[in-house]
């Protein structure tokens, strides 16, 4: 900022009237045209998702991908999270505020996105690079045309050792009953649908777009019908809120097959006026549950597993518990992000990504990109929520940077 102004050095940003703005195509002179309401109001917010000078550059010997790849801190890269839409048909309150989303919000345009043939070039490139689980993700991804298309050709990737990739998808479940048997013919392995209340009216509360419990519950029982299971369900805790919902929704999903796991609230993006004080730590949610129903700690699945299992003691099925906030996972983050539109982001409170895209689309070979992947990985610290734990994460990742979830994928 300077003197109160935002300043514009070039890159892509979000005006909050009209939406993405490409600052850096066109002149200086001509930075100001291409959206009149920033030079109406410079002193709204300006939401940047995309740091332009971040194009990788390829130098040096090419590093041919050899099925391991580490970051600085020894991290392997093992997830890929795909983003196949920064658009969506709920406006979570926090996630996509209607105040920020609104009906004037411009999304992407179709050619900013990366297409299916572009996805699955760069997912290949990371599969080879040690890559064993893509989860397709928004946005809401279901609402990307013909994403069983894109399904069929990441379920033919094979590991570096022939096996078949860990190929899940995370929806808010208003299409999935529609979608699951198609989803599942294409080759989906797995599917994780949010639901955060089973009270209807707290739920279109939560989700702020009139959509009823009963559509997502649907969902869920046609994905556990064709065998998408286990279903895992994400309940996003905000206290004051809906945590009212905990004990209710352990009650429901009790028995049933599927997992239900509780996130705490996080200070993702910047447009959801995050607050600590409505953060309901992980520990008080097993607290909460275990008066009702007994539970006990499980082995983690993997060391990179992010949600902490506990099972009900009369065997019925178990509960994870996701403390983003409250207990740092970030020792063992093995995951990175691929944009809507190509950037690849090391950890989901980074401010910058490096667009991949750019690469693809001037021609660089597979060599090349995976060779830049490989360079962008090894040189990785990345560890938000470990800082912010110790007091230090304002140094690390200004506020006013930080991308939001809806864009960069959850
Ligand atoms: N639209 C899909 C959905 O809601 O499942 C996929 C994208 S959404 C961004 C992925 C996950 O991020 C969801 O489970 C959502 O609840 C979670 N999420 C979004 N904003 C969050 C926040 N501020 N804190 C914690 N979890 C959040
Ligand atoms: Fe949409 Fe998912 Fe964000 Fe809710 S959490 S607004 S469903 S992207
Ligand atoms: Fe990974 Fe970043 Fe989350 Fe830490 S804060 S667990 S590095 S995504």
């Amino acid at each position: 900022m300077q003197n109160g102004k935002p300043a514009l050095t070039g890159g892509l940003f979000v005006c909050l009237n009209s939406g993405i703005r490409p600052m850096w195509a066109v002149g200086p002179s001509a930075k100001m045209e291409v959206c009149t309401h920033l030079k109406q109001s410079m002193s709204r917010r300006i939401i940047p998702v995309a740091d332009v000078s971040a194009v990788p550059v390829i130098s040096g010997p090419l590093q041919t991908p050899g099925g391991v790849l580490r970051d600085t801190l020894s991290r392997p890269l093992r997830d890929l999270r795909i983003s196949v839409t920064d658009r969506c048909n709920f406006r979570c309150v926090y996630c996509m505020p209607r105040a920020v989303f609104d009906k004037d919000y411009a999304f992407l345009p179709h050619s900013a996105l990366l297409s299916f043939e572009e996805i699955e070039r760069l997912a290949g490139l990371f599969v080879a690079h040690g890559v064993e689980k893509i989860r397709l993700t928004g946005g809401e991804p279901l609402l990307r045309k013909n994403l069983e298309f894109l399904i069929e050709r990441l379920a033919q990737l094979r590991t570096p050792e022939g096996r078949p990739l860990d190929l899940t998808l995370t929806t808010n479940g208003s299409l999935l009953a529609r979608k699951a048997r198609s989803l599942k013919d294409a080759g989906l392995t797995r599917v994780t649908v949010s639901l955060d209340a089973l009270d209807d009216s707290l739920f279109r509360h939560m989700n702020d777009a009139d959509f009823a419990v009963s559509d997502v519950l649907e969902g869920i029982a046609t994905a556990q019908a064709v065998g998408l299971a286990p279903v895992k369900v994400n309940m996003v805790v905000k206290r004051g809120t809906n945590d009212t919902e905990i004990v209710p929704m352990a009650r429901h999903f009790k028995g049933s097959g599927c997992v239900l796991r509780f996130i705490e609230y996080m200070d993702v993006g910047t447009s959801n006026g995050w607050n600590m004080a409505e953060v309901l730590p992980s520990a008080e949610v097993v607290e909460r549950i275990a008066e009702h129903f007994p539970l006990a700690p499980l082995e983690a699945h993997s060391a990179a597993e992010t949600a902490q299992r506990w099972g009900y003691t009369d065997g019925s099925g178990e509960i994870g518990v996701i403390s983003s906030v409250t207990r740092a996972f970030c020792g063992t983050c093995t995951r990175a992000r691929l944009s809507t539109e190509g950037k690849l982001y090391l950890c989901l409170f980074a401010s910058a990504g490096h667009d991949l895209r750019a690469l693809v689309r001037n021609g660089s070979s597979d060599a090349g990109i995976a060779s830049a992947v490989a360079h962008i990985w090894q040189g990785r610290g990345d560890r938000y929520s470990q800082l912010r734990g110790s007091g230090d994460a304002a140094s690390h990742a200004p506020d006013e940077r930080r991308v939001e979830m809806s864009y960069i994928g959850g």
